[in-house]
């Protein structure tokens, strides 16, 4: 009974779509079996670094209001240098209770879901469109997201556009209308070579970085504090915006004056805030702030804050007809509104476009970028009809 889903399963699987590497074939291979199964396909080819990407947008249904856009990622997380894998993460296997294979829980096995329930949609019975949107680069900051959204009408070939989208990530079918952001961005310190010896005579980078790192943490305390209701209920866990010190480098031996030194920051704004408002403000600050070198403190201390990158935070009415369609189908066995994901999604950027998205899948998360990465396999399998029984009360007549 599951012999297509189990097929392109293990076809998506033996793709390598790692982040890094091109994910054309897998896209050619969706979008040759979506066509198959009589949708109208488009793709959307650009390149990253030299490597050549592709979305792939596939619609069915007349083009009136209405209808759902269901969306996963292409792209797996690396394995190569990965401890742990017992398994050939590029081949699909089962046993009795599970299916093992990297992209299984994130997020290969709900697009595999998806090709089979569109083979099993009768397309007769669409009264409003039905969108499947399969991303690259979801893993590296939701790029592919970021490039395809704002062309989706084109893409589509429909007015207007679903304004609901499922985003099948791996939460056992828990269902979060929200997530937060992340923005990421570096501070460079520049400071002046020499030798440790006559400190006035340099400046030492790692001293003024010291500094700016200073003014973030005292910022950062503000962060903590600054709570709003929706986040609290949100993210009961961390409901203010998250940041991180992730990476510092600097100076080059114990006598040298350092020259230079780079810290990587990030950070999860809540969604419904601007997301770039803390960037602006640690800029602002390491701007207004005293960076002097203690050892050299004639110089004024210069610190560059980068530009960010930035994946967008989501978070989605309540009530939508997605939610209820979700709540009908899955039923008591799952928590119809788990508030926000600890992980952000492409959804972001839908939201930007103003689709609201709910975050539900088949895998499970403590599986996602683990080795040996699994699924359950009843989960796995009665997808496909889950699939289609939503998509049947959102697109279907009647
Ligand atoms: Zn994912």
């Amino acid at each position: 009974m599951y012999s297509y889903l189990h097929d392109v399963a293990r076809r998506l699987i033996a793709f390598d779509t790692v982040s890094a590497a091109s994910n054309a074939a897998a896209a050619a291979y969706l979008a040759g079996e979506l066509e198959r199964h009589g949708f109208r396909v488009a793709c959307q080819e650009y390149e990253s670094g030299g490597v050549a990407k592709v979305n792939v947008v596939a619609t069915a249904g007349p083009p009136v209001a209405g209808g759902l856009i269901v969306s996963g990622h292409v792209d797996v997380v690396p394995f190569a240098n990965q401890a742990g894998w017992t398994r050939d993460p590029l081949v699909f296997a089962v046993d009795d209770v599970r299916a093992y294979g990297r992209g299984t829980s994130d997020m290969k096995g709900f697009i595999a879901q998806c090709v089979a329930a569109a083979a099993a949609i009768d397309h007769h019975r669409l009264a409003r469109p039905l969108v499947f949107l399969f991303t690259a680069d979801e893993e590296i900051g939701c790029c592919g997201a970021r490039r395809v959204v704002p062309e989706l009408p084109a893409l589509v070939g429909h007015a207007p556009l679903p304004t609901l989208a499922w985003i099948g990530e791996p939460t056992a079918w828990r269902v979060h209308r929200a997530h937060k952001g992340i923005v990421v961005f570096t501070v460079t310190a520049h400071g002046v070579a020499g030798h440790s010896s006559l400190p006035e005579r340099g400046q030492n980078a790692i001293a003024v970085m010291a500094r700016a790192i200073a003014v973030i943490g005292a910022y950062q305390t503000e962060l903590r504090a600054a709570v709003a209701p929706a986040s609290a209920a949100d993210f009961p866990e961390c409901p203010y915006t998250a940041l991180n010190l992730g990476a510092v480098a600097g100076g080059s031996a114990d006598n040298m004056i350092a020259d230079r030194c780079t810290l990587t920051v990030s950070y999860r704004p809540l969604p419904g805030e601007d997301p770039l408002a803390v960037h602006a403000e640690i800029g602002r600050r390491i701007a207004a702030a005293d960076l002097r070198d203690p050892g050299s403190p004639a110089a004024p201390g210069r610190v560059d804050v980068g530009a960010p990158t930035v994946v967008a935070g989501m978070r989605s009415p309540r009530g939508t007809g997605l939610a209820a369609a979700l709540a009908a189908v899955l039923g008591d066995r799952i928590t119809a509104d788990a508030g926000g994901a600890p992980f952000a999604t492409d959804g972001g950027e839908l939201a930007r476009a103003g689709i609201a998205g709910l975050v539900c899948g088949p895998g499970e998360l403590e599986q996602a970028h683990q080795p040996n990465e699994s699924i359950a396999r009843a989960a796995f399998e009665e997808g496909v009809d889950v699939i289609r029984r939503v998509v049947e009360r959102l697109c279907a007549a009647g």
